[in-house]
């Protein structure tokens, strides 16, 4: 398969032949066509494997063709457990999108929250974030999740050995009924198993 099957906007192909990806990876082969077509989705999918751009293209896909509801609100949140994947999964974002009109910012604690807020202000797309600093945020007003149309939990399992799957759980509630979700594993335990069955909605399944 070539990522000329894969029905994707100019703007994005662009994008890939500047990053200098020639082919797509199997978890994009398999996941980009069902999470552009709406349907919820588990991967079962390492870090490496170009799970990031099989999340990213549809979903920066998905928001330029379509019209935002309400005043620039956030339209996709991706929840990770860690500072160094937030950043890289905010990168890739911005790569991918560079010719797409769509705005990212990316939250972690153990840094001060100033910039973050700022960045949140000037009006955000995109946001990927770690759980604690997000649900901080939130607390104090500077979030709002309401009109989230497209929802990433990446590193499902990692979250749950790092002790977030509480707060995973509470960020999950903020967030509308109505949307698209897409959870990435790297394994499957039962927490996650029925963590996926109670947060998704007929997901198509994917592994490589
Ligand atoms: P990830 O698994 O998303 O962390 O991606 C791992 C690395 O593979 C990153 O450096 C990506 O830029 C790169 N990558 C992702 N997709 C492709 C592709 N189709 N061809 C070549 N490299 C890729």
């Amino acid at each position: 398969m070539n990522f000329t099957d894969l029905n994707l906007i100019p703007e994005l192909m662009h994008a890939i032949s500047d990053m200098g990806y020639e082919m797509p990876s199997p978890i994009q082969e398999k996941a980009i066509t069902p999470v552009l077509a709406g349907y919820d989705l588990v991967g079962c999918a390492q870090t490496g494997t170009g799970k990031t751009a099989a999340f990213a293209l549809p979903i920066l896909q998905q928001l330029s063709t379509r019209e935002a509801q309400g005043v620039r609100p956030i339209r996709a949140l991706i929840l990770t457990p860690t500072r160094e994947l937030a950043l890289q999964i905010e990168e890739s974002f911005e790569a991918l999108g560079k010719y797409l009109p769509l705005c990212e910012a990316v939250l972690f604690g153990g840094v001060g929250q100033q910039p973050q807020v700022d960045a949140l202000k000037r009006g955000v797309d995109i946001l990927v974030a770690t759980p604690g600093r997000l649900l901080d945020l939130i607390g104090q007003g500077y979030v709002d999740l309401r009109q989230v149309e497209i929802f990433v939990l990446d590193e499902a399992d990692r979250m749950l050995d790092m002790g977030f799957i509480h707060d995973v759980r509470q960020v999950i509630k903020k967030l509308p009924e109505k949307r698209q979700t897409l959870l990435f594993s790297a394994t499957m335990p039962k927490e996650i198993r029925e963590l996926s069955n109670s947060m998704l909605k007929n997901p198509v399944r994917v592994s490589v």
